[in-house]
């Protein structure tokens, strides 16, 4: 799809513009898939404290009934996909490679609703306390990334004066086409979740920024936008222009100083389909047990946008979707700029999971990777102005006080860098190891 105008905004520098690959999903309409007889339902989903468990093997569950509830603040609870029995307690394979904690359900077929969350009709004349309850209660965390429970971004420090809501509509990542079709298919619903968290905020400016390769989405949420009172962007198409910091540059023009937080610049900062959980949590009382996700690739034989139960495993993910026509050499979770790719298949659905990416073996050639030529073409494409090349150097050979000095901490982990170097350097891998290591150290020193 050829790139429509955007509005006139003002834009980060550098940046990469990737092959799209959008084209195999973009036009498949969300399907729901089918009842299975079990999930695999990871208890901690989110970033923060662990959630506490509250069923036991052997137990009957309903769908929508909490099994675990949130442990602490910055936690969010855990609610069962269908009706069934709990088999299990066990430790699956989690998404990062680590085994992880969670509760195996065996569907008993009947799928009969047990949510304890009423619907709120009136949600305009619910108080925004009652409606961030809501939100807690039913488990939502951000639905593009790192999984940040929902509640936690909308209690900023009364210091903190919030006044642009912004929600990410660009769906930067290549191949990941879910976004775009719940804005096309669930409008109503996208822009009603923008209104329900501006009310929690008490915050009139609204915004939804979708790049203008989404035309067709642009038209769709305009007509319905108005009523709620809210914006409408077209971006400019460059990755990774829904990242945070760059998000709030294009709507705003406001800076997130180094090291600071949207709410540092006035803002707050939500993705589509965390606004469309939202809507059904307030409106059905619907908890978070199932969303919308891209499954897609070459080697795949039917692409296309799934609605699937948190829980699924992968591997009955990528059978629903019609199975592969030749094997993958990777399978990745989320996009192919910041996703992670996966060895174990029964790895499962979480509430975080926006795309399961089948790459070929030529798309992979770029993972054999050589020494820096000092091209510069990573400074370049960076938007956050580091110099990429060198840190990485920093970093392999353990400089990492050194590689602090250098803004590493200031990286947001988009890839632009790697995806641009010719010599094909793990550049993003490096900055998450260096991260890890300081925040490691720092920990320690706390101590
Ligand atoms: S250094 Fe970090 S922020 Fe800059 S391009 Fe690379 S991954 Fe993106
Ligand atoms: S793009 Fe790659 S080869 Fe070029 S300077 Fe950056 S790290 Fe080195």
């Amino acid at each position: 799809m050829s790139n429509l105008h955007h509005d006139d905004h003002i834009y980060f520098a550098g940046g990469v513009h990737p092959e799209e690959g959008k084209y195999l999903s973009e036009s498949k309409a969300i399907q729901e898939a089918p009842l299975l007889d079990s999930y695999t339902v990871i208890l901690n989903q989110h970033i923060g404290a662990p959630p506490k468990l509250i069923v036991k093997k052997g137990d009957a569950v309903k769908k929508g009934q909490l099994l675990a509830e949130a442990g602490g603040f910055v936690s969010a609870p855990v609610h069962s996909p269908t009706s069934g029995t709990v088999r299990n307690i066990e430790d699956c394979p989690g998404p990062m490679g680590v085994p992880l904690l969670a509760v195996v359900i065996d569907s008993d077929g009947k799928d009969e609703w047990g949510s304890s969350l009423e619907p709120i009709a009136d949600w305009e004349n619910t108080s925004p306390d009652d409606l961030k309850k809501r939100i807690s209660d039913a488990g939502l965390v951000g639905m593009g990334g790192a999984a940040f429970p929902t509640h936690v971004k909308l209690s900023p420090p009364p210091e903190k004066k919030i006044d642009h809501l912004i929600f990410n509509g660009a769906e930067c990542e290549p191949y990941l086409t879910a976004d775009h079709r719940l804005m096309l298919e669930y409008p109503e619903s996208v822009v009603e979740g923008c209104a329900i968290i501006a009310r929690v905020l008490g915050v009139k400016n609204i915004y939804i920024g979708i790049e203008a390769n989404k035309p067709d989405a642009i038209k769709v949420l305009r007509e319905k936008a108005a009523s709620f009172g809210v914006n409408i962007i077209a971006l400019r198409v460059r990755y990774p222009q829904g990242a945070e910091k760059q998000l709030i540059y294009a709507v705003t023009g406001r800076k997130v100083p180094a090291g600071g937080l949207p709410m540092d610049a006035g803002c707050v900062v939500q993705n589509i389909g965390t606004a469309v959980a939202v809507t059904e949590a307030v409106k059905e009382g619907k908890p978070l047990f199932e969303r919308v996700t891209t499954v897609t690739g070459e080697p795949l034989a039917n692409p296309g946008n799934w609605k699937f139960r948190i829980g699924t495993p992968v591997s009955k993910a990528i059978e629903l979707a019609g199975g592969v026509k030749y094997s993958p050499a990777k399978v990745i979770l989320g996009g192919p700029m910041m996703g992670f790719a996966q060895k174990n298949l029964q790895v499962p659905v979480m509430k975080n999971t926006s795309g399961i990416l089948l790459l070929s073996k030529e798309q992979l050639v770029q993972y054999e990777s050589y020494p820096c030529i000092r091209c510069g073409r990573c400074v370049d494409a960076c938007p956050m102005n580091i110099i990429p090349g060198p840190l990485s150097t920093m970093i392999e050979s353990g400089e990492f006080e050194l590689a602090e000095k250098n803004n590493l901490m200031h990286c947001i982990e988009c890839g632009s860098c790697a995806y641009v170097c010719p010599s094909f350097r793990p550049l993003v891998q490096h900055f998450r190891r260096g991260k890890a290591e300081i925040n490691a150290r720092k920990r320690k020193m706390k101590k």
